[in-house]
């Protein structure tokens, strides 16, 4: 086997989809993919496949939805920075809606549906001001960061909408983080969300966008291969008060692709430092930047070993920078080069957020259904 490779295992993608969409669906609310989670094309095609809508963030992840079979009118598209050829695209294509990001967007928005004579659907992305919790890299619905509209610019957003002719206002984005395991802070975002909702009636709302960020179990993927989808919706059901004809949509990145991937690599050296043992392995932070870049933890095991867990090791990648370590004093069996490892809980941000850093390869991919059972 070529290592280092993304390794992905469809048969629990496919069940973590189920179990989304049965939890979902109880309370017929709509889901969208966030594709930045995870843009391989094979994984998008099994989420198109189960019908759920796309998030993006981006022009080619626009296109990409619309290559793997995402349907147009399930796609919306959001990001701080969208360009006229992004902005462009996205009406072109015909998706449902644009979330707004600034008070200048909104005019440049208006202005090319203008030109091409469209009725554009957007809704104003807000930061309801909650901190999630999370690593502040990953915490967006706070002031401080520069994500939505500012309580000044939406007012004035809303004073000029009557004079845009080519934008049609239609709801609310909030999106207040990633990898949020606190579900009281759902049910904060619900609260929250019915209360500004309710200040907007005259308005005529149709949509209402709470984002994604509900996290996984990276300590114990094993346990908990599927997150709770359950106690996640029921937290928007039981505190949500918005008129019932309003659309509720969600946006879940992580919790539908991180446990179905795994990093799988291959110990290279093992070296005897002063204080402590590195198994050197020839994945980087470039295959997986994680744990560099928000000092994340992943499970890691031996494949190719079925000895006891007697040692342990920092498993550290090949790059020139110190951040470039999977982990410190991980339990392991006694290492050999050219033992294999895995690096679980590896499907979202990680192949997405890979890249060619010191020109090494592009990361490979394989498919599995059952453990060990390839898909080519
Ligand atoms: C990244 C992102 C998501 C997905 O977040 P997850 O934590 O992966 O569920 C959803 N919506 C927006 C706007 C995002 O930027």
């Amino acid at each position: 086997m070529e290592t280092p490779t993304y390794r992905y295992n469809l048969d629990l993608l496919r069940q973590t989809i189920d179990v989304a969409i049965e939890e979902s669906s109880r309370y017929g609310y709509n889901l969208h993919y966030a594709i930045k989670a995870n843009s391989n094309p094979k994984i998008l095609e099994t989420i198109a496949q189960r019908n759920l809508g796309a998030d993006c963030v981006s022009g080619n992840e626009i296109k990409a939805a619309l290559e793997a079979g995402f349907l147009a009118n399930t796609i919306v598209f959001a990001g701080v920075g969208k360009t006229n050829n992004e902005i462009e695209l996205a009406i072109d294509a015909r998706i449902k809606c644009i979330h707004i990001e600034s008070f200048e967007e909104l005019l440049v928005v208006n202005q090319i549906a203008a030109n091409k004579k469209h009725i554009m659907p957007i809704a104003f992305r807000l930061n309801p001001n909650l901190d999630a919790g999370t690593h502040k890299y990953i915490t967006t619905g706070v002031s401080q960061n520069k994500f939505g509209l500012s309580t000044n610019e939406l007012t004035e957003a809303i004073r000029v909408l009557p004079t845009l002719s080519a934008v049609e206002l239609i709801g609310f984005h909030f999106h207040i983080g990633s990898q949020i395991l606190n579900i009281s802070k759902f049910a904060d975002l619900a609260a929250y969300a019915s209360k500004f909702y309710s200040g907007y009636k005259h308005l005529q709302l149709n949509y209402l966008n709470v984002g994604g960020g509900l996290g996984i179990d990276y300590e114990n993927p094993i346990l908990n291969p599927i997150p709770n989808f359950a106690e996640y919706f029921e937290a928007f059901a039981n505190n949500l008060t918005i008129d019932n004809h309003i659309e509720v949509h969600f946006e879940p990145g992580r919790s539908i692709v991180g446990q179905c991937g795994e990093l799988v690599t291959r110990v290279l050296y093992i070296k005897e430092g002063n204080e402590r043992s590195f198994a050197v392995v020839d994945a980087g932070m470039n295959n997986l930047i994680r744990p560099a870049l928000y000092q994340a933890k992943h499970s890691i095991y031996c494949e190719s070993s079925s000895n006891e867990y007697t040692e342990v090791y920092d498993v550290v990648g090949p790059i020139c920078e110190s951040s470039d370590t999977f982990g410190s004093a991980i339990p392991l069996p006694k290492l050999m080069r050219g033992d294999l490892l895995a690096i679980r809980s590896a499907g979202a941000y990680g192949e997405s957020m890979s890249s060619r850093y010191n020109l090494r390869s592009i990361t490979p991919c394989l498919f599995t259904l059952k453990q060990e059972q390839l898909v080519m």
